[in-house]
């Protein structure tokens, strides 16, 4: 890991300033960072986009969204006197020089010492196109640091993947390269390696001796809403599993590292990664099962099926949910069925992790059918974000009976503030040098290796779409799959 600096300077060149993540994310999380200190006064923000006209209307732009997504608004003038704007054409040369011309002003202006990120934060296409730019027009040469931060997706497959990486490292190295999986922001995502590493209770338990399955899911209750093009060529395998999915499992699942130095992480969970059990052709329905979602109820509220969206074809093949089985072929995971599930229109709007413990291997308690609940521990990703343990006691009275009963922790009632956002700790990471919580290379080939070979099957192979209602918890062959094994899904609020 690069030494880490607190309070760094830097120019933010934001390359789709006018777009709904910038409005809704980075702006918010960009103006906590200064009301916190984390932003030295020597910070500057280029906003990078074609709808705007000036500064003045840029700054009014970021003033609106901050007032809009942020809370305990102060200093908002100071904070937005930072930002200048660049109407701008990432397809032409000449834009680029004109924002050099703008960055070597605003690096003297605020004494930047030349360190600069580039946060592409538009869509995917432009890339490759922006990174070169950025080193054909001089951009990328600078005495300070340089870093690229690149949202998702990275690639569509293996194959566009690694164009797409050779364009980029043409102008940036590995380690300037800050490749975005915002799950990886997330408190109680951070949270799984202290869980696992920092508590005695855990780590001896935390192989295939001690625990039987773990199930994350991931859900949401919204549909498509305005994503519908692209999505409807991704599908929730690349839209979810091929990054936010894996990501998890390989933090589950990962030795302890020597040091917690980011190489230190990225190489264990480089290790999951390559053990994870390749899937051949003709069994991929074994191990992963898509749905797409059909009209039904949400809260109440009547919703249209996938295919009556605006934009999706009426006959498309597109999975708007995935569930999946790893397995980890190595000594600690041997035989640990890793499940998980994804998708939009569900019941409940949650993320979560459930390590389920193997039976203990009699019950003492056993009276008349009576069975023990297997000890879980609960990772509440969101909207919740804390643990519950799950433990038997006994039932207060005379006999000896058992009930189940659990711990929790919950960390907004600990520390009675909302955990910062992804985006505020992943960008004051990258403005700090550090990418431990960024994805490297090697992760999304890997990654992409193994998530080619479902949508390769997937692809061939019509499916038989609507099967699940909007509002329900995904198609009868998820619960299927876990039920060829001797599991269920526990439910996601319990
Ligand atoms: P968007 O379509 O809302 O915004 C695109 C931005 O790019 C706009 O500012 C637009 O002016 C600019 N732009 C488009 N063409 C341009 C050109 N030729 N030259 C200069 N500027 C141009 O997109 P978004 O939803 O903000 O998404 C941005 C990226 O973030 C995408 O890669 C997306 O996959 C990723 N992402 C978005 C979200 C989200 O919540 N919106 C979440 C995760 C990841």
């Amino acid at each position: 890991m690069k030494t880490v600096e607190n309070n760094p300077s830097s120019l933010i060149l934001l390359f789709g300033a006018t777009g709904d993540l910038a409005k809704r994310k980075l702006y918010p999380s960009l103006y906590n960072l200064f009301k916190k200190g984390h932003l030295s006064d020597r910070f500057a923000v280029i906003g990078v986009a074609r709808r705007l006209k000036d500064d003045e209307e840029f700054r009014n732009w970021v003033k609106d969204s901050v007032e809009t997504y942020g809370e305990e608004i102060d200093h908002l003038n100071e904070f937005i006197s930072h930002f200048y704007y660049q109407s701008h054409d990432v397809t032409e040369s000449e834009s680029y020089k004109q924002l050099k011309t703008l960055v070597d002003e605003l690096d003297h202006t605020y004494q930047l010492q030349g360190n600069r990120i580039f946060y592409l934060a538009m869509s995917p296409e432009f890339f490759g196109t922006v990174a070169e730019h950025l080193k054909e027009d001089g951009l990328t040469d600078t005495k300070g640091f340089k870093r690229l931060v690149i949202e998702k997706p990275f690639g569509h497959n293996l194959e566009s993947a690694i164009k797409l990486n050779k364009r980029i490292r043409n102008s940036f190295k590995e380690e300037e390269v800050y490749r975005i999986d915002h799950y990886l922001g997330k408190e109680m995502v951070q949270n799984i390696e202290v869980i696992r590493f920092a508590n005695a209770v855990f780590e001896p338990l935390w192989n295939n001796r001690y625990i039987s399955n773990i199930q994350i899911t991931s859900s949401e209750t919204l549909g498509v809403e305005e994503r519908a093009r692209y999505y409807d060529k991704s599908g929730a395998i690349r839209d979810m599993v091929q990054n936010h999915m894996l990501q998890m499992v390989a933090l589950l699942a990962m030795e302890p590292p020597i040091r917690l130095t980011t190489k230190e992480i990225r190489s264990e969970k480089v290790k999951v990664l390559r053990a994870l059990r390749p899937i051949e052709d003709h069994e991929v329905h074994n191990y992963f099962v898509r749905g797409q979602y059909g009209e039904g109820t949400i809260n109440g509220i009547s919703v249209p099926a996938y295919r009556e969206e605006p934009n999706v074809p009426h006959d498309s093949n597109t999975e708007t949910f995935v569930a999946g089985k790893f397995l980890i072929d190595n000594f600690r995971w041997a035989g640990v069925p890793f499940y998980i599930r994804t998708g939009k229109r569900m019941e409940k709007k949650s993320t979560n992790i459930i390590v389920q413990f193997k039976d203990i291997p009699m019950n003492l308690y056993y009276k008349n059918g009576s069975s023990l609940n297997p000890n879980l521990l609960v990772i509440h990703v969101q909207p919740e974000e804390g643990i519950t343990l799950h433990l038997n006691v006994k039932k207060t009275g005379e006999v000896m009976e058992t009930t189940p009963v659990t711990l929790n922790f919950s960390t907004k009632n600990i520390d009675g503030i909302n955990t910062p956002e992804a985006y505020e700790k992943l960008l004051f990471d990258c403005l700090r040098g550090d990418a431990t919580n960024f994805t490297h290379w090697d992760e999304v080939a890997l990654s992409w290796r193994f998530v080619d070979k479902i949508s390769e099957a997937w692809a061939n192979e019509k499916a038989d779409f609507p099967n699940y209602s909007a509002g329900s918890m995904g198609p009868k062959c998820a619960d299927e799959l876990l039920e060829r094994d001797g599991f269920f899904w526990w439910p996601v609020h319990f």
